[in-house]
């Protein structure tokens, strides 16, 4: 049967990706529809309940700074908040939060059933309706067909799901859900290229089988961080704390010992699983020579006693677990609530993929989150959301936005994807970021606020928050220039005095805060009756002050290269017959497709001698 409405975007799943998709298209004012297997699982966490950290915070950030739901429901749902980098510079704090699980998904749930222009259906895709080379919509698995102008499909994990737990497998799409057997049939006819990725979870433990007497406690800051631009911590409920624990000699002899039966060490997963998350028996292998790995120990939620081993991941058989788990500290009677496990799914190669998240060979169908090779749920909300919006536009027939480099991490990691490709499951950090002083997690909202209003994508109330905020920095900025600080006056004697010299003359507060020794806490303590100022504008006050210089040089740097980011390179473009390109360089660019010359500079290994070569060959063709 056909469904009776038409939609501008279908989204396929609701997980982090997919629902950011739907909410971003949604308030785009187009008519969009979210299919998922379950509704229950709207928002859900397949592995630890935490949002945020190093990297990943700064794309948290920028999702709620174009109107996303991700940020909100964490300072909703965290249990604990905690700044990591607190000391160092802007450009790499992190803000961290452990969630509770089911406050999270009630939040993303309450967000989605309240989005004007979305509607949400139950029931798994099993087909897409493809015309010629352009999706038309999509068939679910009791033949219902839903038809619409463009396709975001953010299917995760699910795609020909295999669950394994020692030389144990079936198929599934996380623990407890139904894999995408079908659907993942219907894309290998399409002509994207599919390859395999694993990922894993570890155990999990309930607290009443804990003994937490010898364990370090760990808690999270106070005052707590916010995770959103309209976030604060009344939102915040109870916060808990966490502990750390270590595995030891003997629980490693355990691991070595279940090696035989691991389905890692024995060949029977083939897809290589995430760098910076390896299982214990990864790490094990790996650094042979530690004789004890960090465990830190998290709750899942307030209303419940399951807790979360973070950095014990494992597909061990489950008599091996047990008896890993049990020889660590605390763990000694734990009782494990469910298996750890690896998955294995299919991902498709991102250099498919335009800069739009569309992809090159379906028109109108885009892919975002897990199925683009990354991991974690923060780089899954920043692709749903691009991708949700250009599917908007592209049925608003209105241009696709893509953010540059030098603009958003989501820039970035788009970036990264399409012109690299990636052969493990990419996760985001600040050191892939070249223009870090220009992207940190305290500025997302200047950034980006301001073209996120433009596309349809921020509400009045952020975007009045924003406006008052912007107003406010402009306000302080303009007190603290025309507040005078004449020498031998009280003011220049204490900040004198923070400085270690007498002011030799008069200077205003905005000149002393470029000092180092000066924050924007100390100039502004001298101001006499001075009103108190939102931390936020400060702190934005602040960097652009102290940082001047260097911001400046990284601005002037991006204008030399934008030239490239503007200079297009053609679909049909034929490498293969340019004069005095090496045979490596031709390949690299033929698989790559870059769309613009900038990005063909990016890819490992295309020289400059290279794109001097393509520039010249492109003004040939005129
Ligand atoms: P998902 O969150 O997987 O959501 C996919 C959604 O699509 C689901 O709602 C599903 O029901 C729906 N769906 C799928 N197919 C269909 C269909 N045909 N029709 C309708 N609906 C469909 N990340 C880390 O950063 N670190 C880790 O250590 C880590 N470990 C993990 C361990 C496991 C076992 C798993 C499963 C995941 C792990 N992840 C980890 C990854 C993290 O869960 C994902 O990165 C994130 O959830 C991806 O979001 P997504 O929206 O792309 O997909």
């Amino acid at each position: 049967m056909d469904y009776p409405e038409r939609f501008d975007v279908i989204v396929i799943g609701g997980g982090h990706a997919g629902t950011e998709a739907a909410l971003a298209a949604a308030r785009m004012g187009s008519a969009t529809l979210l299919l998922t297997h379950n509704i229950e699982t709207l928002g859900q966490m397949s592995c630890n309940p935490a949002i945020g950290g190093i990297g990943k915070s700064h794309l948290v950030k920028e999702v709620d700074a174009l109107g996303g739901a991700m940020a909100l429901a964490t300072d909703k749902g965290g249990i604990q908040f905690r700044v990591l980098n607190a000391r160092k510079g802007p450009a790499v704090r992190a803000t961290r939060a452990q969630a509770d699980r089911v406050l999270y998904k009630a939040a993303i749930r309450e967000t989605l059933e309240n989005q004007p222009n979305l509607a949400i259906f139950q029931q798994a895709v099993d087909d897409l309706i493809v015309e010629g080379d352009t999706v038309k919509g999509v068939v679910t698995n009791i033949g219902l067909k839903f038809r619409s102008r463009t396709v975001v499909l953010t299917a995760g994990t699910f795609l020909g799901g295999k669950i394994h737990i020692g030389l144990d497998n079936h198929s599934g799409g996380r623990a407890g859900d139904q894999p995408s057997i079908a659907l993942a049939h219907r894309l290998r006819e399409l002509p994207f290229r599919v390859d395999r990725l694993k990922t894993g979870t570890p155990p999990r433990i309930d607290a009443k089988t804990v003994d937490f007497s010898g364990l370090e406690q760990q808690w999270g800051d106070s005052p707590a961080p916010v995770m959103s631009y309209l976030g604060n911590r009344d939102m915040h409920p109870e916060q808990v704390c966490c502990w750390i624990t270590h595995t030891n000699e003997r629980s490693h002899e355990i691991i070595r010992g279940g090696l035989d039966r691991s389905p890692m060490y024995t060949g029977v997963i083939e897809g290589i699983g995430p760098r910076y998350c390896p299982s214990i028996e990864d790490k094990v292998h790996r650094f042979a020579d530690k004789i004890s790995h960090q465990v830190f120990i998290e709750p899942e939620g307030l209303n419940t006693h399951e807790l979360y081993p973070n950095g014990i991941s494992t597909s061990l058989p489950f008599d091996v677990q047990l008896e890993l788990v049990r020889s660590i500290k605390g763990f000694e009677n734990a009782h494990m609530t469910r298996p750890g496990y690896a998955i294995e799914y299919d991902f498709f190669e991102p250099r498919d993929l335009k800069s739009s998240l569309e992809t090159k060979f379906i028109h109108g169908l885009f892919f975002a989150g897990q199925i683009n090779g990354t991991t974690g749920y923060e780089e899954a909300a920043a692709q749903g959301l691009l991708a949700g919006a250009n599917a908007a536009l592209l049925a608003q027939e209105r241009e696709a936005w893509c953010p540059r480099r030098d603009e958003a991490y989501i820039g970035v990691l788009v970036d990264d994807l399409i012109t690299m490709g990636t052969k493990e499951p990419y996760r985001m950090f600040t050191s892939r970021a070249e223009y870090r002083l220009l992207l940190r997690e305290d500025n997302a909202d200047q950034r980006l606020t301001e073209k996120g209003r433009e596309l349809g994508l921020v509400d009045d109330q952020r975007w009045q928050v924003f406006c008052e905020k912007q107003e406010a920095i402009t306000r302080e900025r303009q007190r603290l220039a025309s507040t005078w600080v004449q020498a031998g006056s009280a003011a220049a004697e204490t900040l004198s005095a923070k400085i270690d010299k007498p002011l030799s003359h008069e200077y205003n507060l905005l000149e002393l805060m470029k000092r180092p020794e000066l924050g924007y806490a100390d100039v502004a303590a001298v101001i006499e009756n001075g009103e108190t100022i939102d931390p936020a504008v400060a702190e934005q006050l602040e960097i652009s002050v102290k940082y001047a210089g260097y911001i400046e040089r990284q601005k002037d740097e991006i204008e030399r290269l934008r030239r490239h980011e503007n200079t297009a390179l053609p679909v049909d473009f034929d490498y293969s017959v340019i004069e005095g390109l090496s045979n490596e360089i031709k390949q690299k660019l033929s698989d790559t497709r870059p769309q613009t010359l900038a990005q063909a500079s990016r890819i490992p290994g295309v020289t400059p001698a290279a794109v001097s070569l393509l520039l010249i060959t492109l003004k040939k063709r005129g």
